[in-house]
């Protein structure tokens, strides 16, 4: 880690991370995003805290996936089975054992459910904190409020490009080496390289409810079909949707509001229930 340095254009989690739902679903369909997220747990739940002594704000509430078909809660069952070859703890419940852990569902139209109790949420800012305090102490620099204005490049003689240096409003920094961690602004940083990054970024909005009675402690839901995720923030939820047809970032910077770095756009009443129609029913 000596050596390293991290450049923030503003605030660390100005970008993305800030408002990022930070929800952690250990049950992916692919091993290796299992064993990536296997070891994000133990490194936000465990090692950060030991390490620093710092709470990186996780909360192990536990995550349940609501399988609305007879595909889904195979898949589901699938998923199951490929968390026991990783140690991932879960369950595939009736609708009726759903029913008991979560009284405040409604499963009628259910087939059935897969909960996975050591699920989580981590808390953004926290983690991010807690991972810079981490780096720190190992060695490397967090410098912020200084963007990358561009980046040195030259050609070896195999017609290779190699990285020389990074330039900043404060000065160069020689290296043979750089992590484009831009986010969104990730192709920006690329072009300064001349290499092209394959992201594209689109609006995603979510709404936060008022104080629900009886939420407390629920686990997180995620429903595939419906493309909706339900977080639980304290007394109340924060409910985020994926739209089929997404409005895609050069679009949603004509929108922008100029708070937060412009990443936060306003949404509408009925685009919310367009998307989160069967989820309402749900409630
Ligand atoms: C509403 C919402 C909900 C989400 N929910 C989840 C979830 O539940 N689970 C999950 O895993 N993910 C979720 N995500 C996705 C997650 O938030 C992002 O994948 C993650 O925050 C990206 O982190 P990042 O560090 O790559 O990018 P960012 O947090 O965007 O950081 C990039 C940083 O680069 C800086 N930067 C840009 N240009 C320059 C420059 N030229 N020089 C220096 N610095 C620069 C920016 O200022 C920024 O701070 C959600 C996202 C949103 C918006």
């Amino acid at each position: 880690m000596s050596g390293a340095v991290l450049l923030e254009r503003e605030r660390l989690t100005s970008g993305t991370t800030w408002h990022t739902a930070g929800l952690l679903w250990q049950l992916q369909p692919s091993d290796v995003e299992v064993e990536l997220l296997a070891h994000t747990r133990r490194v936000v739940s465990r090692e950060l805290e030991e390490e620093t002594g710092l709470h990186t704000g996780w909360i192990q509430n536990g995550g349940l996936f609501i399988a609305s078909n007879r595909q889904r809660l195979d898949e589901y069952k699938r998923l199951m089975s490929l968390g026991k070859v990783y140690g991932v703890e879960s369950h595939v419940l009736s609708p009726a054992e759903t029913k008991t852990l979560y009284p405040l569902m409604n499963v009628d139209d259910l087939y059935g459910t897969l909960y996975v109790p050591h699920d989580g949420t981590m808390d953004p800012a926290g983690t991010c904190t807690t991972l810079a305090r981490a780096a720190s102490a190992r060695g490397a620099q967090v410098i912020e409020n200084c963007p990358v204005t561009g980046i040195r490049v030259w050609t070896d003689d195999f017609g290779v490009r190699r990285v020389a240096g990074v330039e900043t409003q404060h000065g160069s920094i020689q290296t043979p080496c750089v992590v484009n961690c831009a986010g969104v602004w990730a192709s920006a940083v690329g072009r300064m390289a001349g290499v092209k990054v394959p992201l594209v970024a689109m609006h995603h909005a979510y709404v936060v409810t008022e104080r629900i009675e009886g939420i407390q402690n629920m686990p997180n839901v995620r429903d595939h079909d419906a493309s909706v995720y339900l977080r639980l923030q304290g007394d109340a939820l924060s409910v985020g949707g994926y739209e089929a047809n997404p409005i895609f970032w050069e679009e949603a910077v004509k929108y922008r509001s100029r708070a937060a770095g412009g990443l936060c756009l306003k949404t509408s009443t009925e685009k919310v229930c367009a998307v989160w129609s069967d989820d309402l029913r749900r409630a």
